[in-house]
């Protein structure tokens, strides 16, 4: 039997929630997480219509990308629409929960699922968050240390761009004096010690903090550990905004438009004038990606393909890259198959539905 957190945890081992950037609230908005999960439907936006396709369907989870509720209720009576969906989910038990910009700041997330429909070749992330790591540094007497790094691994620690188990270990000689009240893992109470320990260094990501000092605590032989937590400066190069890669061949402006909307199935794409330069590294960003304009400037992009484009944003790309406004719904689209490839790949046991739903509240005519 599967419950509510199981999936809910599952997903945030993925695209953790302190990865959300201020204004978002992803997570579970309504339902009980002990509540045993019936089936799982997934979309992009939480509607009336969906909230019946997921009664049909006998699905008590609703796995959306953007969250229903963005700012406070202080009233749900039902005059708006999101009371009248919050009212309805909770009459029927339905758990929603959101998984939003924490998934777009991932590697494997929004933007590289993007990247991949439109073909680009290894992309990497176009604005890495800085602050998102950490430094443990500890001292671990030499027999032991093997166990405690191998510990520390397992919790995440030491993973690095395309690299694991990387660390720095250094051996010297530390000293302590028990008091007492200690119970020493080495040496006697009251008599001065000295062991010979290894130094280790690892570098993890701020959110497998608990993991990792779980983990130290329970492999370290010590009674009192010695340690140094430090935040970094260093930029994670496996969380943030946007993606950037290369076509594997480049391709005229015009030819790259019909190539989007082939791939995109789009009717139209709004976009800055042609300026006769190939199209060959392409800077993405799934949803309102505006904001990324100079980034993508900056990390010398051919195009930028986003959504929620301005007027006086297009004239950003100063003849520096074609910029290609594709549609918010459009550019996300894909999100659902990405939600349900990582379901099925831990959830053998339950009901998993891709909605046939298209809450797309644009309409071109
Ligand atoms: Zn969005």
């Amino acid at each position: 039997m599967t419950k509510v957190s199981d999936i809910t945890q599952y997903i945030e081992s993925l695209a953790p929630l302190s990865l959300q950037e201020s204004y978002d609230n992803a997570g579970l908005i309504t339902g009980d997480s002990e509540q045993m999960v019936s089936g799982v439907l997934i979309c992009l936006d939480v509607t009336t219509e969906i909230l019946d396709e997921a009664i049909q369907l006998n699905c008590n989870f609703i796995l959306a990308h953007h969250p229903i509720i963005f700012k406070g209720l202080k009233k749900i009576t039902g005059k708006h629409y999101v009371e009248r969906i919050i009212i309805k989910a909770i009459k029927h038990d339905i758990a929603i929960y959101a998984c939003h910009t924490n998934l777009d700041n991932v590697s494997d997330g929004v933007n590289r699922k993007l990247a991949e429909v439109i073909g680009l070749e290894s992309p990497w992330i176009l604005s890495p968050k800085p602050h998102q790591l950490c430094k443990l540094t500890t001292f671990i007497p030499e027999e032991h240390t093997e166990e405690v790094l191998d510990a520390l691994h397992q919790a995440g620690a030491g993973e690095v761009g395309n690299y694991k188990g990387c660390s720095f270990k250094l051996k010297g000689q530390g000293t302590f004096t028990p008091n007492e009240l200690a119970n020493p893992h080495i040496g006697q109470k009251n008599m001065r010690e000295e062991v010979t320990e290894d130094r280790i260094e690892v570098i993890f990501p701020v959110w497998q903090q608990k993991q990792v000092m779980l983990a130290l605590r329970n492999t370290h032989p010590y009674e009192e550990i010695a340690y140094y937590l430090h935040s970094l400066e260093n930029e994670n190069q496996l969380s943030g905004s946007g993606m950037i890669g290369k076509l594997n061949a480049p391709m005229d402006e015009p030819a790259f438009i019909e190539h989007l909307k082939e791939k995109l199935e789009l009717k139209i794409v709004r976009h800055t004038a042609f300026t006769s330069k190939k199209i060959q590294t392409v800077a993405l960003c799934g949803g309102s990606g505006s904001f990324l304009i100079g980034a993508a400037i900056a990390n010398q992009a051919d195009a930028f393909v986003t959504a929620d484009v301005k007027y006086h944003d297009f004239f950003e790309a100063d003849g520096k890259l074609l910029l290609a406004d594709v549609g918010h719904y459009e550019s996300e689209r894909f999100t659902k198959d990405l939600f349900y490839k990582f379901l099925s790949e831990n959830f053998s046991n339950i009901a998993l539905h891709l909605s046939m739903v298209n809450t797309n509240p644009i309409f071109y005519t």
